[in-house]
């Protein structure tokens, strides 16, 4: 599928002669050889996470309600949401209420990951092969989140595909960040110096 049509869905739901989110347009080549990912705290209806991990151009992206653990005893429910552009990587700002997904959204985190799925026989299995098999390990390197994860695909109990984000190996005992306090990796900005400083404000 090319890179176009995978954002599809992405580009169906917004209008980007309002919102301030990239249209995936103006996508540029990576030649850099690791991956990027990003965690973006997302005050919209739900006070949510979203999490991305770059895979063949494109950020692979799950809702993450709670906000990924440090805890390797929690297990995170990660919804997945459509594939967003590459430039998404950067976005922080208000999404106009009456858009889809309205309100703040600040980069919690940033950098790169490294796949580490392997077989069992130990070989490294490719990244997009392991999440199409629905079990997923990855090393983060960011400047909150760092060392080993993996995303695991199970059966919700309305049949509906959904994952589950948790820490393995050695982990610490933090848990997740409160949204509402938490500081932008980019701007040092909380959610409501965010909303203050957009024009129009966040509305509430
Ligand atoms: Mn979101």
């Amino acid at each position: 599928m090319s890179e176009k049509d995978r954002l599809r869905t992405y580009r169906g739901k917004r209008n980007f002669d309002t919102t301030g989110e990239p249209s995936g347009d103006h996508a540029t080549e990576r030649d850099d050889d690791e991956p990027v990912f990003v965690v973006q705290i997302h005050d919209a209806s739900t006070m949510h996470f979203d999490f991305r991990l770059e895979v063949d151009g494109v950020l692979k992206s799950w809702s993450i309600p709670k906000g990924p653990s440090t805890d390797p005893h929690d297990k995170r429910l990660a919804i997945p949401t459509e594939d967003h552009p590459l430039e998404y990587r950067d976005f922080e700002g208000v999404i106009p209420h009456d858009e889809y997904g309205g309100g703040t959204v600040i980069v919690w985190d940033q950098g790169t990951y490294r796949p580490a799925s392997h077989d069992k026989r130990d070989r490294p299995v490719p990244f997009d092969e392991a999440l199409e098999n629905g079990h997923a390990t990855f090393d983060l390197h960011g400047e909150k989140l760092h060392g080993r994860y993996a995303l695991t695909r199970f059966k919700g109990h309305d049949e509906k595909p959904t994952w589950l984000l948790v820490r393995t190996g050695s982990g610490g005992s933090g848990g997740s960040p409160d949204p509402r306090r938490a500081r932008s990796a980019r701007s040092g900005r909380t959610l409501r110096q965010v909303a203050e400083e957009s024009d129009g404000g966040a509305g509430t």
